[in-house]
């Protein structure tokens, strides 16, 4: 009999998802088998959980699928003409899958590649003992780096992409939005050498959480108009935002506490149109810029960097362990917001 593994399969249209026996699967060419050592859960997988307008168009199509897409885990097996990695490597991995032909391929743009599919949303996940990905996405960690913190490294990319935007040494950084991500991202800015770091978030857990991280300034934006806290402490506004919530009113207070000549790195997804004063970001000459996933690999190795000799420690933000039979709990909590990044210890 072929054998078989746990995993948790969203199985059906509809909220929820089980943790069942499935096929273990094989590598083809160019592939490697992973065992998963350690996953996160992402607010996406949350999304594809609670099935919203999102997950049902897009994962709709081709449900039975596996959830999850943050991991890190032991390579296993190589198929054919696999060179990048070995069997015994610890790896975690570049979740958006490039295709390398199309135009913005062509520019080394992988990041906005025209045709990505992504771990967990369009193939299979990592929510199992082990998952096939095409090798070339596997990125080799050192064998000391923690499973937790390896599992974190796709977002953690996104937050060092976004801080990444511009340079931030010497620079009074903003970030609004104190979720898992925007809680690296103060980390990150401090590793970049940022003067100061503000932080705007209205859930109390997670503003302290930020402070965990090293910020410098902890502003509730519920209780005191964000924009009169940050010209009370800067005088003129700040240098760059990182706008890590995608509030309508985050992006609003964005354009409103940059500097004329700033910037603002936007990751938030916003849930819908946003309406803004588009003037006001004109005539103050912001550069607005929209970040999507990593650089492939320039943020993978910064964010390297950075936990290595750049002294970053995303450990604060790592809250809650679960395994993989608990996973449902860790929904709860980020629905709760009651938690920073909630990882499952798999193997
Ligand atoms: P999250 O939802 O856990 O965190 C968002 C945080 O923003 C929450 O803690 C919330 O309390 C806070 N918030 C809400 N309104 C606010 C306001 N007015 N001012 C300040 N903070 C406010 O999300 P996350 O997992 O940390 O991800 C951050 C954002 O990045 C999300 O919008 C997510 O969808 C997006 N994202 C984008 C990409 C990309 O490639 N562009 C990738 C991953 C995640
Ligand atoms: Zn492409």
């Amino acid at each position: 009999m072929a054998e078989t593994m746990r995993a948790i399969v969203k199985t059906a249209p509809g909220p929820g998802a089980s943790l069942q026996e499935v096929p273990k699967p094989s590598t083809g060419p160019g592939e490697a088998l992973v065992r998963v050592v350690a996953a996160s859960i992402c607010g996406t997988d949350h999304h594809i959980y609670e099935w919203n307008e999102w997950a049902r168009g897009r994962i709709g199509p081709h449900i039975p699928q596996i959830m999850g897409h943050e991991f890190c885990g032991i390579v296993e097996e190589t198929g054919p003409g696999v060179s990048r990695v070995s069997e015994g490597d610890f790896v975690s991995a570049e979740t958006h899958i490039v295709c390398h032909e199309c135009k913005t391929c062509r520019r080394n743009q992988y990041h906005v590649c025209l045709n990505t599919r992504i771990l967990g949303v369009d193939v299979d996940g990592a929510f199992a003992d082990y998952i096939v990905v095409p090798a070339e996405n596997l990125w080799v960690n050192s064998p000391d780096l923690p499973p937790d913190v390896a599992s974190a490294l796709e977002p953690l990319g996104n937050a060092v992409h976004t801080a990444t935007a511009e340079p931030l040494a010497g620079k009074h950084v903003l970030v609004t939005g104190a979720g898992p991500i925007g809680a690296f991202s103060v980390g990150v800015a401090k590793a970049l050498d940022a003067a100061r770091v503000y932080v705007s978030e209205p859930n109390p857990y997670r503003l302290s959480l930020a402070g965990k991280m090293g910020a410098d300034h902890l502003i509730n934006p519920s209780e005191v108009p964000l924009r009169d806290a940050i010209m009370e402490l800067t005088g003129d506004g700040v240098d760059a935002v990182l706008e890590m919530s995608g509030s309508p009113r985050a992006i609003r207070d964005a354009i409103s506490c940059v500097i004329p000549g700033g910037h603002i790195a936007q990751l938030g997804l916003p849930p819908g149109d946003v309406s803004i004063d588009l003037n006001e970001l004109i005539f103050k000459g912001v550069r607005f810029y929209g970040i999507i996933g990593r650089r492939i690999w320039e943020t993978w190795e910064t964010m390297s960097q950075l936990l290595g000799e750049g002294g970053l420690d995303i450990r604060p933000v790592l809250t809650h362990t679960f395994d993989l039979e608990s996973f449902e709990e860790g929904i709860r909590l980020m629905e709760e917001g009651a938690c920073g990044k909630v990882v499952l210890s798999v193997s």
